[in-house]
């Protein structure tokens, strides 16, 4: 594995992508409509408190489909959603070195909304650049703890 990356110019800092987070207005409608997607009526359920939202993950191959509802009107996903409507809020890489990344970025000029991770779901630390950045997808950044 490790050259092989580099041979093909994949991009070795961002390992993968991690989730796709959509923002959905009732998490319980919405599970009910992805349950019939994917097949699977039992997705892992968390809140993240951080972010005010509570989240269902569906496992598809190596990556995960997050419906995303806010939990109060203050969380970025009702903002979000009073603007822009339910759908795809984030794409979420998976990184081996958040801050490292997080200072790389900054360096390349890309607009940052938090400069430093914050606690995001699946026991991950997390960071979000700025959509002005990346063609209007806000893209998160997110490392597995331990
Ligand atoms: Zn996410």
């Amino acid at each position: 594995m490790p050259g092989s990356g580099a041979a093909r110019g994949i991009c070795r800092s961002i390992m993968k992508i991690s989730h796709i987070g959509i923002a959905v207005a009732s998490l319980e409608n919405a599970i009910q409509t992805y349950a019939a997607l994917f097949g699977n009526d039992n997705p892992h359920r968390e809140r993240v408190d951080g972010q005010r939202v509570d989240v269902a993950s569906f496992p598809v191959g190596d990556a995960v489909v997050e419906l995303t509802a806010a939990t109060d009107e203050t969380s970025p996903i009702a903002r979000f959603i009073a603007k822009r409507g339910e759908g795809i809020h984030h794409v979420a890489m998976e990184v081996e070195d958040i801050e490292a990344e997080l200072a790389r970025l900054k360096a390349a000029g890309v607009r940052l909304i938090n400069e430093t991770p914050t606690e995001g779901a699946h026991d991950m630390l997390v960071a979000f650049l700025h959509p002005s950045s990346f063609n209007g997808v806000l893209v998160e950044l997110c490392q597995k703890k331990s």
